[in-house]
């Protein structure tokens, strides 16, 4: 068996200190059962005591290296973190965004950036959640983004807008990501582009606006506008006009722990579909002893196993520092497809309860419907997967 397969069987079955981060978190999500998710949910409310406690059990620095005070786990961990919170009915949407937001700044920031911001992102003292890079024009093309970062001596002045900028109001710190040189004076509209770290503490009023969305989910997602906003030239995170490749860095990681939260979701769908199942009794015979219920609840849980697989792989392949684009965006496609076939039978099989709110299936229903959207959409990831692996040609 190849090594990478191996490592990600032995992840799957008895790596021991996974499986005591596993019973560890479950035991804290316990402390927030689906009253908790109800009711910020019905409030549009930033989940802060969850994120605190989280924050303070250590598990969102599982990511950042000894050295700048998180645990320097791998990514196989974080995923196990986050399916737990998902398994357990949670969400843990502002949890993935500290876990890796910061790998921008890990892998491309100078030394004095990484001492300056890590620590304190590693212990919870800084919020960095929020991530400024589609904006309303140019959607998922992200070489057209038209906001701007100019320099003047020791600062850049930011002009433009962002949207769907989850967390901005909750998050001390942003990764924004800006054009530095105009898309018709570089030889490759990838160039050009670059990150910043911003500290939005001192930018919000200053030339920083900041307007929630109100969404399907709860997600504390918003608009934010910049106009004449300066920032010190020392915000700036590695080469200028390198950015987008910064950004790209990072696209693994991201669809590797997203893929482990629609698993968890999926697990929660398929043990409340199972449940309801026995226990619901119609025609003088539990729902479940029926195949037309039996059956999508089966294939629901076969194809979320297949998808958890996926994502082990592309996890065990990202920890070992080998090259795992294909099998990360199979894990995203995967997962995400086996998350709402899942959530679609879960209330499919609670019939009209399935649409009362106190048993959550309509809440986890339409927050996993998210991930076949957003942090990129299936088309993308099938675009992928056609050129990069398969060698169509490229088609936008
Ligand atoms: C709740 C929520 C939270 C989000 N949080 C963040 C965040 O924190 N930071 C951030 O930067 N962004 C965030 N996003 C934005 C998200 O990443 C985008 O919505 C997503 O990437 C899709 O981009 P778009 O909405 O602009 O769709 P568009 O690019 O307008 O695309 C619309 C549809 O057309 C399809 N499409 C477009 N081009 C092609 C093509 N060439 N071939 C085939 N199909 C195509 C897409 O697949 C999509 O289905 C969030 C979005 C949501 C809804």
């Amino acid at each position: 068996m190849p090594d990478d397969i191996q490592a990600a069987h032995a992840l799957i079955s008895d790596d021991d200190s996974v499986d005591q981060i596993r019973d560890a978190v479950r035991a804290l999500c316990a402390k927030f059962p689906g009253e908790y998710w109800r009711e910020v949910d019905r409030d549009r409310r930033y989940p802060l005591d969850f994120v605190n406690a989280m924050t303070e059990a250590g598990y969102l620095g599982v990511l950042i290296p000894e050295a700048f005070g998180g645990s320097g786990l791998g990514i196989s961990v974080a995923c196990a973190i986050l399916e737990e919170v998902h398994a357990s009915g949670g969400n843990a949407s502002a949890l993935h965004a500290q876990m890796y937001t910061m790998g921008t700044v890990l892998r491309h920031g100078s030394a004095a950036q990484k001492d300056q911001w890590l620590p304190k992102i590693a212990t919870g003292e800084l919020r960095l959640q929020a991530f400024g890079v589609t904006e309303p024009t140019a959607g998922t093309d992200t070489t057209s983004i038209a906001t701007t970062a100019i320099r003047k001596g020791d600062r850049y002045v930011i002009n433009g807008q962002k949207v769907w900028t989850s967390r901005a109001e909750y998050s001390d710190l942003m990764v924004l990501l800006a054009r530095t040189t105009p898309k018709d004076k570089v030889a490759k509209k990838s160039e050009g582009l670059s990150v910043f770290l911003l500290d939005m503490r001192e930018a919000v009023g200053k030339g920083l606006t900041i307007k929630p969305i109100r969404t399907m989910i709860n997600h504390s997602t918003t608009e934010v506008f910049f106009d004449n906003l300066e920032i010190p030239a020392s915000c700036l995170i590695g080469e200028e006009g390198k950015g987008f490749r910064y950004i790209l860095d990072g696209m693994n990681a991201e669809r590797i722990l997203i893929s482990s939260e629609c698993i968890g979701d999926a697990r929660w769908f398929v043990d409340t579909a199972t449940a309801y199942a026995r226990e619901r009794v119609v025609f003088g015979r539990p729902i479940g002893q029926n195949q037309g219920v039996a059956f999508p609840i089966a294939r629901a849980y076969a194809g979320y196993k297949a998808a958890r697989l996926m994502t082990y792989q592309a996890a065990a392949l990202y920890d070992a520092g080998k090259p795992c684009g294909e099998e990360a965006n199979t894990a995203k496609l995967l997962a995400s497809e086996a998350s709402w076939a899942a959530a679609d039978t879960c209330l499919q099989t609670h019939g009209g309860f399935g649409f009362a709110e106190e048993y959550d299936v309509e809440r986890k229903f339409r927050e996993t419907r998210l991930y076949q959207v957003a942090p990129i959409s299936t088309n993308l990831i099938l675009s992928y997967l056609s050129e990069h692996v398969l060698g169509l040609p490229r088609s936008y």
